[in-house]
């Protein structure tokens, strides 16, 4: 958790990073594809309005340009402009009246003239009054274009004829050609039907490039400039390259700048592969240090939960060493103060129990004997009402001094006063000598007691006073707990080194929960049947503290109304 909680403002950061680096990298890209593809165009646009600016010609007079005039114009600009293949003039009617070309230096025969009245050219022109770009064709001397302009009166309100001419483009390669885009990148030129004008590198092929990247969308008239407008994608020779483009509204065509990634971003991912190393690395330190730090501060927490854990148990012997020198360490301590506390008040308790108990024992039983020398009349004689109520007297006495024994055990027990003295001793005789103390007591219940031990039942590590005690209380209960007539029986049994020994009635038994807590101090079953009952709650919890000081374990296996099996086991001697 902590480790998350610290790296995730590291990672945030790192990827805040990447991102900021990336846009910017973008930008930069764009900007300079853009500046190129805007330098191209100009250096284009110039070009074509130098090859092609016949637009002097408008100034001549009223009336149509004299012939001598023409030949001179045209032949000034034919020889000032070698991208020049061809110029002519047109009357309005559309028949040419002066033409030179590179085979007619000095221009052409009359009789050669042509009639250019039905053609593109000549028609948009006379019609629109506006310059005219036509298509690029393809000839051996490179590419070609057909460019036309309007021929005014000098007031500039009436076409008097047309000036048009063919172009060559070659040197649009040869502009293009100085452009530069690192490395490996390149611009490219294409006309309105997608085939290649002009690139700065390679050989074209010949083919319309309309469905190779961004050519079918910019001839459509779009635009890709800027960060947004940029494009990645694989190039006609299969190369991922990042991309921006620009349509030229008055020819038609598209001008492209492609560059290959590896080149286009090699600065970049040169400064995020670094960046990516430094964020792995301080991923981990922050990562070690976390975990240092955490584990720093979850021992201590978990040194107290198993401090807390062993006070409830009520063990206050072993206090938490915490030396972390901060407030965790000041908690541990006063933690073992509150330990030591409670260790003095559960002395205080046991110490005053056991007193009590102990003050209580010398009067308890003197009532038990002078009520007796009373009852068997050595005071004189005794109604027989005084006798019924003496009686009730001494079993109320009888449970009291039940109740003090039991407490007396109880804190010698947890003052751990609780003398066992473990040996190998032959189990069957002391339970059958409590067997026949309880045969009477059995008989009054008409409860019939079995115990038929086999003749090689091993010895056990165990004291045979304290086993008594066990089986007293266990036979005890059964006798007590079995609801009228019935039957306890004892057997041996021998589990894993262990001489187990169950104590099996067929008595009231008793629900899950209740033999879930049947072994704690004071508990006792409340139910319509065992409210009649009298008891402590105490002895099983006694049974289980002799049983466990014997190295034993004990358990319950019970069903309501059924009876119960209690199982403790003592060790095998030898
Ligand atoms: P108690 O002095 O009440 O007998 P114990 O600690 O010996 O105290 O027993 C606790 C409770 O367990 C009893 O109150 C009784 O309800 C239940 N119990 C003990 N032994 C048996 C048994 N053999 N059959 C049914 N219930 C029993």
């Amino acid at each position: 958790m902590m480790a998350f909680v610290s790296i995730a403002p590291v990672l945030l950061a790192g990827f805040l990073s990447v991102y900021s680096i990336r846009a910017s990298h973008k930008i930069s890209v764009a900007n300079v594809e853009d500046t190129l593809i805007g330098q191209q165009y100009a250096e284009i646009r110039s070009f074509i309005n130098d090859a092609g600016e016949f637009n002097t010609v408008s100034t001549f007079e009223k009336g149509g340009v004299a012939p001598g005039d023409q030949v001179a114009v045209s032949k000034g600009f034919f020889v000032s402009n070698p991208a020049l293949e061809e110029i002519y003039f047109i009357s309005v009617d559309g028949k040419e009246t002066v033409r030179f070309n590179k085979s007619y230096p000095e221009g052409v025969l009359a009789q050669d003239l042509r009639d250019q009245s039905i053609l593109k050219s000549f028609l948009t022109v006379a019609k629109s009054g506006k310059q005219y770009f036509g298509h690029v064709y393809y000839t051996l001397k490179g590419p070609m274009m057909t460019v036309a302009t309007p021929v005014r009166n000098k007031s500039g309100s009436k076409i008097i004829g047309i000036i048009g001419g063919e172009i060559r483009l070659s040197k649009i390669g040869e502009l293009m050609r100085k452009a530069q885009l690192g490395n490996s990148g390149y611009v490219y030129l294409v006309d309105g039907d997608g085939f290649l004008i002009a690139n700065s590198s390679g050989v074209a092929p010949i083919m319309s490039l309309k469905k190779i990247g961004l050519v079918g969308e910019v001839l459509q008239g779009r635009s890709f400039l800027g960060p947004e407008g940029q494009r990645r994608y694989l190039n006609f020779e299969g190369n991922q390259v990042v991309a921006a483009a620009r349509f030229l509204p008055e020819y038609g065509w598209g001008m492209i700048a492609e560059w290959p990634t590896e080149e286009a971003d090699k600065s970049v991912n040169d400064i995020l592969y670094k960046n990516t190393i430094v964020l792995l690395a301080v991923t981990i330190a922050v990562v070690l240090v976390s975990v240092v730090l955490a584990t720093l501060i979850v021992k201590p927490i978990e040194m107290l939960e198993k401090g807390t854990e062993r006070v409830s148990q009520g063990k206050f012997e072993e206090g938490v060493d915490i030396q972390t020198h901060d407030e965790l360490e000041d908690l541990g301590l006063a933690f073992n103060k509150m330990m030591q506390g409670l260790k003095q008040l559960q002395q205080l308790k046991d110490e005053f129990v056991f007193i009590a108990a102990h003050e209580l024992r010398t009067p308890v039983a003197a009532m038990k004997g002078y009520l007796s020398l009373i009852l068997d009349g050595l005071t004189g004689p005794v109604t027989e009402k005084t006798k019924d109520f003496i009686q009730k007297v001494i079993n109320s006495n009888n449970r009291l001094i039940q109740l003090v024994n039991d407490l007396l055990e109880v804190a010698r027990s947890e003052a751990g006063r609780l003398t066992i003295k473990v040996a190998p001793i032959d189990v069957v005789r002391p339970i059958k000598e409590v067997l026949s103390e309880l045969q009477s007591l059995a008989d009054k219940s008409s409860v019939k007691l079995i115990y038929e031990p086999a003749a090689n039942v091993p010895k056990a590590m165990a004291d045979a006073d304290r086993l008594k005690e066990v089986i007293v209380n266990l036979v005890g209960n059964s006798i007590k707990y079995m609801g009228g007539s019935g039957t306890v029986t004892v057997v041996h049994e021998i589990q894993g080194g262990m001489l187990v020994t169950h104590v099996e009635d067929t008595g009231l038994g008793m629900s899950k929960d209740a033999q879930a807590k049947l072994f704690e101090k004071f508990y006792r079953v409340q139910t319509e049947k065992t409210k009649e009952i009298t008891g402590t709650g105490l002895g099983l919890f006694i049974v289980k503290e002799i049983i466990e000081k014997m190295n034993g374990k004990i358990l319950v296996e019970s069903e309501e109304g059924k009876g119960s099996t209690f199982s403790f086991s003592l060790p095998v001697a030898g």
